[in-house]
């Protein structure tokens, strides 16, 4: 059976939660659902002033009951984190408001089919770079200018385990998991001597949006527990479980870390994972 210790009940996860984002803005992309909506969640119950951006308006809407601070500290922003000059104009109105950003979260992301190298077509790989890799450059320089002048700031990306081994998505989204990765240490780099750490989570098959189909599916035929199963863990992840790794990379916890990419999946990319070998 599949079970989520030590996170077994949402309210099990809120009680145990620290304050550590008291006095801190944070800005989160993809905001409205899964991993993103569960970093506001967390940190905002840990007294973080929020900015939540994302393109769905509506669901960003709904996941506002999930901000603990009051509507004085929730800045919302539908904006397309591809274009540059609306993420441009959403920083300036969230420094304007708030006068700082303490911690940038890029996490909004897009999946790709699974066309193969001889299939895959030049438009969707485009789409895919613009949100998944060009969202978080864009976001970074702009609120890392803001950063920089501050003198501290944290900056966590979403990567993906799809960036560091093949097997876990389509070619264009892996690629762009494996470029954001790597900007993640090109700019931990460019950051570190002002006092800026960027890191990275890669989390592995996570129970979200991206994921509803597959695990829609998978429950139709009766077998969700197999979703999962070639984890060391044996089983899928929750955003909350994501999102907690989050929260340490962008707290002062982890204030001699930055330029690393670390996985959430379950042990999924420490091993082979071949077939036969596991009880
Ligand atoms: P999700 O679909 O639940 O959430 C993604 C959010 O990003 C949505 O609210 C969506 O509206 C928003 N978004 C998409 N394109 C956008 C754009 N152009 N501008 C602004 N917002 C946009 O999926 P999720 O799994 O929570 O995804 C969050 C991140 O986690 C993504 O970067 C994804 O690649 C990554 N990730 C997910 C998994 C998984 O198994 N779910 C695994 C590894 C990595």
């Amino acid at each position: 059976m599949t079970t989520f210790a030590p996170y077994a009940t949402f309210e099990r996860y809120r009680e145990d939660m620290p304050v550590k984002f008291s006095d801190k803005v944070v800005l989160v992309t993809g905001a409205a659902s899964g991993i993103g909506r569960a970093v506001v969640t967390r940190l905002s119950a840990e007294g973080a002033a929020t900015v939540r951006v994302d393109l769905a308006a509506e669901a960003l809407k709904a996941a506002g009951s999930d901000v603990s601070v009051g509507a004085d500290s929730d800045l919302v922003c539908t904006l397309d984190v591809a274009d540059e000059s609306s993420v441009a104009r959403a920083v300036e109105t969230a420094l304007q408001r708030f006068g700082r950003i303490d911690v940038l979260c890029n996490n909004a992301g897009i999946a790709s089919s699974r066309k193969t190298a001889t299939e895959d077509e030049p438009a969707e790989w485009q789409r895919v770079f613009a949100v998944n890799l060009l969202g978080a450059v864009h976001f970074t320089k702009h609120v890392g200018r803001a950063m920089v002048t501050a003198g501290r700031g944290a900056i966590v990306n979403t990567a993906s385990v799809a960036g560091v081994r093949a097997g876990a998505g389509g070619n264009a989204y892996s690629a762009s998991k494996a470029a954001l990765i790597n900007f993640t240490q090109t700019s931990a780099c460019d950051f570190g001597a002002h006092g800026i750490r960027v890191n990275a989570v890669c989390p592995g098959l996570i129970e979200t949006g991206m994921t509803q189909s597959t695990f829609e599916l998978a429950r139709e035929r009766g077998k969700e527990d197999r979703l999962g199963s070639r984890c060391e863990l044996r089983r899928y992840g929750r955003p909350e479980e994501v999102a907690a790794v989050i929260a340490f990379l962008a707290s002062d916890d982890a204030s001699y870390v930055t330029g690393q990419a670390l996985p959430v999946d379950g042990g999924n990319s420490a091993s082979l994972n071949l077939p036969g070998m596991k009880v």
